[in-house]
């Protein structure tokens, strides 16, 4: 968005109004492919109706369907993939410096755009000895994949790219780094996003800081793994480092980082958090599954009682520590005995958020060819039995916090009912977590987005809070 606005493009969310359409895509499970699909066959009705000038595809679907979209939706007339996004201003019709536009667009382009493409270029050509090593084993290939190019997307933005925040005032994300390379089994991400590759360290410390000096207070970092970060930089403790950075920027009130690879939490990441009050007490910990032998055929290692030592260690270093994970159900041969080990693994561990994916037979990861394939139905009996006990668990801890005062961003008026407004604690990670509505805002007349607010919780619900501000 931040580069076709640059180059001159108004930016609007509603498909009636635009001239040109793109539709950024997701690929990694099948219902993610279906909700793309069904988007672009939705925006090709625009298309149809002859308002629309240009449809463009972009992101993961076209990484692995390139040359189908483009076949069977003919509507489509440009695709980008992830490590093509500065080809985003040629598909849209909107002409380089010193190329006539296609479209005879009245709009310029600055130079930062292609200031950008260069240096991106550039940060993209480290890579680490893990990366290096699955690389030679085939991790990335995509050669079974029907019209996908051979070349894996390379691109990194800097702190030069354009950007716009599609996120509530206040709050932004940051991605410092691109790629994977671990060997998980249910997972095609590194043949979709490439290797693992780091942004360069200031160059997310000043992005952080132009952020916070143009209003933000709360940021979140991704990647595909954020605890790798710095390794392919000659980094120890990047992570660590980079968050000390992060926590010493004035105008910043919270810093999270989410998707922590298990056993890259290391002491020196905990203290760290442990020792900064702006680097919120969260950890999101995707642990996949609790049986050793389903973990081992995941090629992920570990096991129940790995976990739950490393937990207790985080928990003993963090006491206010929000503990968020994520599962996948009905893996192949995963047997009930698995099943039920998860489940009892959940129960000790008590986890803060936890969310339940059912396992999706992708083709071109190692875990398609498998057997003893679980049937469809069993996979979401199964998810639908681990989500119970989890609300049980959520419902009591949720209780606990009913009459204890906590710091709250308030986000704007909630969807659901302007009478309410929605906000976030610590506790809370944009868009994942559960939420928090605010019904009573004692002395103030009206709230302002983006503001902090002391607040009590008055109510809790199976994963919601309601509040009251008292300050
Ligand atoms: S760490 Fe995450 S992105 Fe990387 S291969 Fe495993 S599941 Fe996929």
């Amino acid at each position: 968005m931040g580069m076709l606005q640059s180059g001159g493009a108004q930016i609007t969310s509603r498909a009636d109004e635009a001239d040109v359409i793109v539709v950024n895509t997701c690929s990694f499970i099948d219902t993610a492919k279906q909700e793309s699909v069904d988007t672009i066959l939705e925006m090709a009705q625009h298309k149809i109706s002859g308002k629309v000038q240009k449809l463009v595809v972009a992101g993961c679907l076209v990484e692995r369907y390139r040359e189908e979209i483009q076949k069977n939706i003919p509507e489509v007339d440009a695709v980008v993939g992830t490590g093509e996004l500065e080809s985003i201003l040629a598909a849209a019709g909107i002409a380089l410096p010193g190329e006539a536009s296609e479209s005879n667009s009245p709009f310029v382009i600055l130079n930062s755009t292609a200031a950008s493409a260069s240096q991106s270029l550039k940060s993209g050509l480290r890579s680490r000895p893990e990366g290096e090593l699955r690389e030679s084993q085939g991790r990335f290939s995509r050669a079974d994949w029907d019209g996908a190019i051979a070349d894996l997307p390379n691109y990194l933005y800097n702190e030069n790219t354009p950007r716009v925040l599609a996120t509530p005032k206040a709050s932004a994300y940051i991605k410092i780094a691109e790629g994977c390379d671990h060997p998980c089994g249910f997972c095609i991400i590194p043949q979709l996003r490439g290797k693992f590759r780091s942004r360069h360290f200031e160059s997310v410390v000043t992005e952080a800081t132009r952020l916070a000096d143009s209003g933000v207070r709360e940021i979140t970092l991704i990647g595909q793994d954020t605890t790798c970060y710095g390794e392919d930089l000659g980094l120890k403790d990047g992570l660590s480092l980079l968050l000390e950075r992060l926590a010493a920027i004035e105008d910043l009130r919270w810093v999270r980082f989410l998707y922590a690879y298990p056993n890259k939490i290391t002491g020196r990441l905990l203290e760290t958090m442990a020792a900064h009050e702006k680097i919120c007490s969260y950890i999101d910990v995707p642990l996949q599954h609790a049986s050793a032998s389903v973990l081992k055929r995941m090629k992920r290692g570990a096991g129940a009682e790995i976990f739950m030592k490393s937990i207790e260690k985080m928990r003993r270093v963090i006491p206010d520590l929000t503990l968020r994970t994520s599962f996948i159900v009905g893996f192949p041969g995963e047997t009930d005995k698995d099943f039920e080990e998860l489940c009892e693994f959940v129960k000790a561990a008590q986890f803060d958020w936890l969310g339940v994916f059912s396992y999706s037979d992708e083709d071109g990861s190692q875990a398609y060819h498998l057997e003893n394939k679980i049937p469809g139905r069993e996979i979401e009996r199964r998810r639908k039995k681990l989500m119970q006990i989890q609300r049980q668990i959520s419902k009591k801890n949720k209780a606990r916090l009913v009459g204890r005062h906590f710091d709250v961003l308030a986000l704007g008026p909630s969807e659901e009912t302007d009478l309410l407004w929605e906000g976030r604690t610590d506790m809370h990670a944009p868009e994942i977590d559960g939420k928090l509505f605010i019904n009573d805002f004692g002395e103030h007349e009206e709230l302002s987005r983006g503001e902090f607010y002391r607040c009590e919780i008055t109510e809790a619900h199976d994963y919601d809070l309601v509040a009251k501000i008292i300050i």
